[in-house]
């Protein structure tokens, strides 16, 4: 089981965090390209029976200025070239206009998206539901994952589906 997997949200949902923490390897060869324009390998998750190659595609934003317009376009053309995409949200911070524009920009792909809910230590169980089911009201995800990217609750079932699918 191998292949690609984008991660996108909006900042300080906890991207980097996930990363980090499935992540062991980074990849050092494009890390001085600028970040700007380039979706940005982040690192390689390895284990015996597979391999996944973690994207960053931080361009994913409204764009205000024509260099933001070509990041979204290069970052949106990432999208398609990659096997599953994880779309980050923070159980933390309800739904605002930088989460819908990114499902904006997810109805056009072809690929399984995973709604991951981060940050699940810091809310009462009771109020996932109503979190989850606010996001599912505005498209269908291939599954869902409440985790906390801080203490590692449901990433290891994270990673399982992910390589069931590679
Ligand atoms: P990014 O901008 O999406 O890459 O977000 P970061 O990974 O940099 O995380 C932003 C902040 O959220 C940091 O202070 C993290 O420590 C915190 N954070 C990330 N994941 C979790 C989590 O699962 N639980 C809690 N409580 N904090 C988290
Ligand atoms: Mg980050």
């Amino acid at each position: 089981h191998s292949g690609f997997v984008a991660i996108v949200g909006r900042p300080n949902v906890g991207k980097s965090t996930l990363l980090n923490r499935v992540v062991g390897q980074k990849v050092a060869i494009m890390s001085n390209k600028a970040q700007t324009t380039r979706n940005k390998i982040q690192g390689i998750y390895t284990a015996q029976d597979s391999q996944i190659v973690f994207i960053d595609t931080p361009g994913i934003h409204k764009p205000q200025t024509k260099l933001d317009e070509f990041m979204l376009k290069s970052a949106t053309s990432a999208l398609s070239e990659v096997d599953a995409i994880l779309f980050m949200v923070s159980v933390r911070d309800k739904m605002g206009p930088q989460d819908t524009f990114i499902l904006e920009q997810l109805k056009q792909t072809k690929q399984p998206v995973y709604l991951l809910v981060n940050k699940i230590d810091t809310v009462h169980p009771n109020d996932l539901a109503p979190f989850v089911e606010a996001y599912q009201a505005k498209r269908k995800f291939a599954a869902v994952f409440p985790i906390s990217a801080l203490e590692g609750n449901n990433v290891p079932e994270l990673l399982a589906a992910l390589k069931q699918h590679l």
